[in-house]
């Protein structure tokens, strides 16, 4: 799960990460409000979406004046901001973050990640803030520094001393940049994080040491355990599909392709979508119905599939262990009678009641291609397609 950068400076924080003082705003006259109360000489007015790559598409602004900061508030609440995080399509700005400007002398990158390779958490960190880690990655890979966290006793205050000495933070400020790496690392560790990202990390003019950016994303399966970060979500920023599937404790996670994807199984989803694309298709999802699923369950899977007008075939592949294929079936049909189906079907059925499920199937009066094998239904939906 994704939050804000407003939140995940408001998490940090807990943890004695320092950021720049800010105030979320809903609307115009909140942000001016905001920004009078920082009262700062300069201001900075962030667009708040699940994305990265504001700065460049023109979602991050610095004013100078109260006048400024409405004009830039004015301009960003409500427009569709594009940047290379986003997608073509943008994100609409329904917040934006009232920050203080801040004196940079320098940008540097900081990251904890779920390292699997080597099975740890990684943090990594590099002198070329503020640039995309990727590019920097790609381009100067030696500019990347690493230190492996050992799971039993933690992030070691040698480790990060190293890394703040291998990205040339200015001496007198190694310490605090070494308290700041432990503070994140402490907030990743305790919070379930699968990502913790500063980007940029800033020194300031005034010897601080501070978090500009904030991405925190968190482990789906955690939630449970962190009310306070399941708080924070916003549905605004998720697929709508996906929402819908998550009611249903389904896992579902909509993807760019025209081939509606039905399976039971995690392994059995994916395998699903490697062959469809060995076949020369698109997957549109990737769909696990799981193991107990009710008719109702597969109704709502079947409607979240058809929702996505990119789709344009489905492709069903059940094997029956604990999952019966008459369930399937049912639920199939109940499905295409309430949505009026126009679009091919094929389907592979294998498993417990699989002679039941096929004739609950021929005798829907649907139009369905049946298949015979994993192979054979792919073949068969990606023609027709
Ligand atoms: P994104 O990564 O989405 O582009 P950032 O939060 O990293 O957004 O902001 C982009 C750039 O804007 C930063 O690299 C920094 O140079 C500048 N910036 C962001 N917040 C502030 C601030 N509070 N004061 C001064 N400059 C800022
Ligand atoms: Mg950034």
């Amino acid at each position: 799960m994704n939050i804000h950068e407003y939140q995940g400076k408001e998490v940090l924080q807990q943890y004695g990460v320092s950021v720049p003082r800010g105030k979320v705003a809903f609307s115009v006259e909140e942000a001016v409000n905001a920004a009078r109360e920082l009262g700062s000489p300069v201001v900075v007015v962030k667009a708040q979406i699940h994305a990265g790559g504001r700065g460049k598409a023109g979602g991050v602004k610095i004013a100078k004046s109260l006048d400024e900061v409405r004009t830039y508030a004015e301009e960003l609440l409500g427009k569709v901001l594009v940047t290379h995080q986003t997608g073509p399509e943008g994100k609409e700005i329904k917040r934006l973050l009232i920050e203080e400007g801040c004196d940079i002398q320098k940008e540097y990158y900081v990251g904890v990640v779920v390292d699997r390779g080597t099975g740890s958490v990684v943090l990594m960190a590099s002198e070329e803030g503020g640039t995309e880690i990727e590019e920097v990655a790609a381009a100067t890979p030696e500019k990347i520094f690493r230190e492996v966290v050992d799971p039993a006793v933690g992030l070691q205050p040698f480790q990060a001393r190293r890394l703040a000495y291998a990205i040339n933070i200015p001496k007198e400020l190694v310490n605090k940049a070494a308290k700041f790496m432990m503070a994140l690392y402490s907030a990743f560790v305790d919070k379930d994080c699968s990502i913790a990202e500063i980007n940029p990390l800033v020194v300031t003019g005034g010897g601080e040491v501070m978090a500009l950016d904030a991405k925190l994303n968190f482990d789906s399966n955690s939630l449970f355990r962190h009310k306070d970060v399941l708080a924070l979500r916003d549905l605004d920023e998720e697929d709508e599909k996906e929402i819908a599937a998550s009611k249903f404790d389904l896992s579902y996670i909509a993807l760019d392709g025209n081939i509606g994807c039905m399976v039971n199984g995690a392994g059995l989803a994916m395998a699903t979508m490697d062959i469809i694309k060995y076949y020369g298709g698109e997957p549109a999802n990737f769909l696990d119905v799981g193991g107990g699923a009710t008719k109702e369950k597969v109704t709502e899977a079947f409607k979240i599939i058809l929702s996505d007008p990119e789709v344009k075939g489905i492709f069903i592949n059940i094997f029956g262990g604990i999952m019966r294929c008459d369930v399937i079936a049912d639920g199939v049909v109940e499905a295409a009678k309430q949505i009026k189906l126009d679009k091919p079907l094929v389907v592979r059925l294998e498993g417990t009641n699989v002679e039941l499920g096929k004739k609950i199937l021929n005798e829907s009066g649907l139009n369905i291609v049946s298949a015979d094998s994993m192979a054979d239904g792919a073949q068969k939906i990606v023609e027709l397609v």
